[in-house]
C-alpha cells in the first residue's frame, strides 16, 4: 500500500482504476468521494464534467444540455472522446474511479480499445445495487438538496432508470464475463456501504 502510493506511474501495472457501476441515485458520486480521500485516484464522473460543460455553456455543454434536461444519454462517440481527453490531461495520477461511464456496450468496447492503447486497464468494477423504488425517492431527495434539474421530474426519473435498464444494464454482464464483477448492496449506512468496497479495493492492491 505504502509503495502503491509513492508511485508516480501510467501505466496498467501500476495504477489502480476502478469502475462505479449503478442505476441514478445508487450512491455512485457519494462512494468515489470516499475513494479517492482513501486512495488517491480521480474521481472521473462523466456527469460531472457535462453539468460543469452546460453551466459554463461551452460548445460540448450546448450539445449537451438538451441530453442532460431530458435525462436521455449522449451519443456514444462524443463521451468516448471526453474520457479520452480527461484521461490523457491527468498523466500523473494513480489511477481513475470511472463514475457514469461506459454506459452502453458501444462505450465498454470502445473504452477497452481506448485503454489498451493507453497501457492502462479496469481492475475492478462495483456495481452498487439499489432497487428502483429507493432510487426514485434518492433521486427526489437530490433535487431538493442539489437541485439538479434532471432529478426534480418523475417523468425525466423514470427515463433515466428504463435507459438504465436497456443500454447501461447489459453493461454489467459485460464486466462479469470478464470476471472483474463485484456486486454491493446500496442499500444502508454510507460508512458502513464504503467498508465493503474498500475490502474489494484493497484486495487489488
Ligand atoms: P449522471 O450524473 O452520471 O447521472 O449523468 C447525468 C447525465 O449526463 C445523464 O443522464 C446523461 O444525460 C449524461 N451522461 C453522463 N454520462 C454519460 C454517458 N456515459 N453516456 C451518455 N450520457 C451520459
Amino acid at each position: 500500500m505504502a509503495e502503491f502510493k509513492n508511485l508516480t506511474y501510467n501505466n496498467s501495472k501500476n495504477m489502480l482504476n476502478l469502475i462505479l457501476f449503478g442505476a441514478p441515485g445508487a450512491g455512485k458520486g457519494t462512494q468515489a468521494k470516499k475513494i479517492s480521500e482513501k486512495f488517491h485516484l480521480l474521481h472521473l464522473s462523466t456527469g460531472d464534467i457535462l453539468r460543469k460543460a452546460v453551466a459554463n455553456k461551452t460548445e460540448l455543454g450546448i450539445i449537451a444540455k438538451e441530453y442532460l434536461d431530458r435525462g436521455n444519454l449522449l451519443p456514444d462517440d462524443i463521451m468516448i472522446k471526453m474520457v479520452e481527453n480527461t484521461i490523457k490531461k491527468n498523466t500523473d495520477v494513480q489511477g481513475f474511479i470511472f463514475d457514469g461511464f461506459p454506459r452502453t456496450i458501444a462505450q465498454a468496447e470502445a473504452f477497452d480499445k481506448m485503454l489498451v492503447t493507453l497501457n492502462m486497464a479496469i481492475n475492478c468494477v462495483i456495481h452498487l445495487r439499489v432497487e428502483k423504488d429507493i432510487l426514485v425517492d434518492r433521486l427526489l431527495k437530490r433535487a431538493e438538496i442539489e437541485g439538479r434539474s434532471d432529478d426534480a421530474d418523475k417523468s425525466i426519473i423514470e427515463n433515466r432508470i428504463t435507459l438504465y435498464k436497456q443500454k447501461t444494464k447489459p453493461v454489467k454482464e459485460y464486466y462479469s464475463k470478464l470476471e472483474k464483477l463485484t456486486v454491493i448492496d446500496g442499500l444502508g449506512e454510507i460508512d458502513d456501504i464504503f467498508e465493503q468496497v474498500d475490502a474489494v479495493l484493497s484486495e487489488k492492491l
